[in-house]
């Protein structure tokens, strides 16, 4: 991030506008929304510019920019339409240390004005750095149409009427309170009975709220998918939304965790693969303490929370707890691996079963059905199967798997540094020997890597 994002005080500040042109139209239009007192230095000043002036919303003075104009300025705005100008303007407000930006000139500016949706109080500022205007501009439409018009309005009500929600206790309870405030109460009251009634369903409102008894703690079970947060479920959208706690494997990409509430307490738990850096136990008994305490936990897992999750140990102790916990199903990695490589785990007269196996377990390197999955045609997909490559290359060529069996390695499937790799069963350990990230390998199927060459790192296998 290379600007900051911040709110401003305006009330009392003075603002300078240098130059009177179109390009100072544009700020002062938004420059006069604020509670600043604007002044607009120019010797030739537009028809807009004065009729402003007339109405007493800014003052403008007829003559360029002096360094003694400068004494009292919060900020101020190079908008000449002449770039020279800007730059004289700039040298004075920067001799001064006041904040000066310059209008078309991103490089010497020392802060930039976002893209603004006004739903005072509510601002939304929108800000590209300066990279992609228009999309900055396609945002704000589109935030635009969905905010409703009145949302200025229920907020100032809303913020009038806070100190006496302070009777709701917990942060929980309040959290309730205003969403059902915002998304249902506030409109419907605006809509069938005017402002005026706001205050009288704000009340009625909380009674019900202080009256209403606790809601207990309880767990969801959340699969965050391969990566990319376009996979993610919308019920597991909606349960980060409202997520008091977020309890979350390594594994789980960190776009996603930016989508939990803000006021959510985010907490990491394990590391990669089966072997975890807080043990089981701990998990269960963070999962179990937030929850008597009333708190909506999710405890998020990579891919689907069914594979290879441990899920059985936590929802038992949960269980034996008395604590409430539902499955959120995510879409696992090797989904996501099939997906990228253009494939499919089933084919007609090729195979009519898949397999998801482990490379290995807590034991060390885990046993399968070896004679099974040797057969030409059977596909499988391996999870934990880097560290193991050479132990599942040799079981297999030992049940008598042909070292021409096809094997494709997605690593970080569905993620932008997704990387593809083709080999074969002879090629598979130094395929994987150089992997850093998380890895499927999917034995008895090779990559469309033609069609998706372009699209993503694909590496053959010189001994293909
Ligand atoms: N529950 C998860 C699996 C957890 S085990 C799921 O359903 O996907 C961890 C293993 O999953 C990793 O060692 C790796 O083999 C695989 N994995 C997880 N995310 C992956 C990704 N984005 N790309 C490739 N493999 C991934």
């Amino acid at each position: 991030m290379k600007y900051f994002p911040i709110f401003w005080a305006m009330g009392g500040r003075t603002v300078l506008v240098s130059g009177g042109g179109s390009m100072a139209v544009a700020k002062l239009r938004l420059l006069m929304k604020t509670e600043a007192s604007v002044i607009v230095f120019a010797t030739r000043a537009g028809k807009d510019i004065q009729v402003w002036a007339d109405e007493g919303r800014l003052r403008l003075i007829a003559r360029t920019l002096r360094a003694s104009d400068l004494k009292e300025a919060a900020l101020i705005y190079a908008a000449n339409d002449a770039a020279e100008d800007n730059e004289r303007a700039a040298a004075l407000a920067q001799a001064e240390g006041t904040p000066v930006n310059i209008v078309d000139n991103l490089e010497a500016s020392d802060f930039i004005t976002p893209a603004i949706v006004d739903r005072a109080p509510v601002t939304i500022a929108i800000g590209t750095e300066g990279a992609a205007p228009v999309l900055a501009r396609a945002i704000k439409a589109d935030i635009e149409e969905r905010l409703p018009t009145n949302l200025g309005l229920l907020a100032r009500a809303g913020k009038v009427f806070r100190p006496l929600a302070k009777r709701l206790i917990s942060g929980r309870k309040h959290r309730e309170f205003w969403a059902e405030y915002y998304s249902e109460t506030g409109p419907r009251t605006v809509e069938t009975e005017g402002v005026e009634a706001l205050p009288v369903a704000l009340d009625a409102l909380l009674t019900r709220h202080v009256n209403a008894e606790a809601a207990p703690g309880r767990v969801d079970l959340v699969g965050a998918g391969p990566g990319d947060p376009d996979l993610l479920t919308l019920k597991a959208r909606k349960a980060l939304d409202k997520a008091d706690v977020v309890i979350h494997d390594q594994l789980v990409a960190p776009e996603i965790l930016e989508l939990a509430r803000r006021e959510a307490t985010i907490i990491e738990a394990g590391k990669q693969g089966y072997g975890a850096s807080i043990s089981q136990e701990k998990i269960n008994a963070l999962m179990i303490a937030h929850a008597r305490s009333g708190a909506h936990i999710v405890r998020l897992k990579s891919g689907d929370p069914a594979v290879f999750g441990r899920l059985d140990e936590e929802i038992e102790a949960l269980a034996a707890a008395g604590i409430d916990w539902q499955i959120i199903p995510g879409i696992t990695a090797a989904s996501a691996a099939i997906a990228q490589i253009g494939q499919s785990f089933t084919r007609r007269g090729r195979n009519a079963s898949i397999r998801f196996i482990t490379g290995h377990d807590m034991k060390g390197f885990a046993e399968h059905d070896w004679r099974t999955l040797s057969r030409t045609g059977e596909v499988a997909a391996i999870y934990m199967g880097k560290r193991g490559a050479r132990f599942l290359q040799g079981r297999l060529l030992m049940n008598n798997a042909s070292p021409d069996t096809p094997i494709t390695i997605v690593e970080n499937a569905s993620r932008p540094q997704a990387r593809i790799r083709v080999t074969t069963l002879r090629g598979l350990p130094g395929s994987v020997a150089d992997l850093t990230g998380p890895a499927i390998i999917l034995l008895g199927i090779s990559s469309r890597h033609a069609a998706l060459a372009p699209r993503h790192e694909v590496q053959m296998d010189r001994a293909l």
